[in-house]
């Protein structure tokens, strides 16, 4: 932690923290500015005592840690990209994957149709939600062990990987069996128990960013999961709440390039769910590959008038290709770019 006096501190002032540090566990280093004097208290500031109740001190600037809240997720821990497998996919590492499918899981049929019109596209890893965590209760929750069932089908006819929601403990070791990534959703981007029961699948994670989660709390979030015994860990940036209505979540950028800088996990961004509606996907995930995102995670439906969920957002199955198109030239300089770092 790092103390910062106020211009006025005496030098008992000074004496008095530094002793009550040092018995705290850390060894202070006095560094005398010319208007404020700061101590350096040296220690592990995760094993020791917080030193945060030094603000209370009238004579106390503040106090700032040193350390971050993630060790095992940072660069500083692991230089190198990260690669991390779904199925038999790689993402991460100069491997982009376009992972796609509808918001839930509706039906065989419905997932029958998606699968086989991405698949046609390149598409190797889909996406779809047998849980959902909708806003109302009364809305469309999910066809639960059912879409389980259907996603397995997918599997089993078309040799994709499966990327599905935990919205609970209960459900883990079920989704486990089928999955081949668990998704942890904006919503429970912090909820810590969820985090360290996932953790323990043996399943990679894809970790959205919470709605107002700041980039050190997502990281500090993904920490959880490795902490607690999950190697593998995808972040996954889908949009924020702000002031602005224009778009349903407002797609943070900049934290696509500060969480590519800050840690060596791979990062996709979801441009559906930031978008909201069809016409802003392809824009913002072509600004997603630009910025360094290994990956997208994008919502695709046979029929989006007839979604049960999210029905704005999903491009038109059969129209996916066009999709990828237009993206063809960004996921080659976002491949050739990770190959020259
Ligand atoms: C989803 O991907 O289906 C979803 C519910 O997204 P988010 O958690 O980002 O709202
Ligand atoms: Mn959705």
């Amino acid at each position: 932690m790092i103390i910062v006096f106020k211009p006025h501190a005496t030098e008992a002032n000074v004496n008095e923290v530094s002793s009550l540090i040092r018995k705290l566990g850390y060894e202070p280093r006095i560094i005398k500015g010319i208007e404020n004097t700061v101590i350096g208290a040296v220690g592990d500031e995760i094993l020791h005592q917080s030193l945060e109740r030094l603000k209370n001190y009238e004579f106390i600037q503040n106090v700032l840690p040193i350390q971050k809240s993630y060790k095992l997720a940072s660069r500083e821990y692991h230089q190198e990209n990260t690669a991390v497998k779904i199925g038999r996919e790689l993402i991460g590492a100069g491997h982009v994957q376009v992972i796609a499918g509808p918001c839930a899981v509706e039906s065989y049929e419905q997932m029958k149709q998606v699968t086989k019109d991405l698949v046609a596209t390149g598409v190797k890893i889909i996406r779809g939600g047998a849980f959902k965590p909708r806003t109302s209760p009364y809305a469309f929750q999910g066809l639960g062990e059912k879409g389980l069932e259907i996603l397995q089908a997918m599997k089993d006819e078309f040799g994709v990987g499966v990327v599905t929601e935990v919205v609970g403990v209960t459900h883990i070791d079920r989704i486990a069996e089928t999955a081949d990534c668990l998704q942890i959703g904006a919503r429970n981007c912090q909820n810590y128990h969820l985090l360290e029961m996932v953790s323990k699948a043996e399943k990679p994670v894809l970790l959205k960013r919470g709605m107002s989660t700041n980039v050190s709390e997502w990281l500090a979030a993904a920490e959880y999961l490795l902490v607690n015994g999950c190697p593998d860990v995808i972040l996954c940036e889908r949009g924020i709440r702000t002031f602005e209505t224009a778009t349903r979540n407002t797609l943070d950028i900049g934290a696509v390039a500060v969480a590519k800088q800050e840690s060596h996990f791979p990062v996709v961004v979801d441009p559906s769910h930031a978008a909201g509606k069809v016409s802003l996907v392809l824009p913002l995930a072509k600004a997603a590959l630009a910025a360094g995102a290994d990956g997208l995670l994008v919502e695709s439906h046979p029929e989006p008038v007839n979604a049960c969920s999210d029905a704005a957002q999903q491009i038109k199955s059969d129209e996916f290709y066009m999709f990828m198109d237009e993206l063809k030239d960004y996921i080659k300089i976002a491949k050739k770019e990770k190959e020259n770092k």
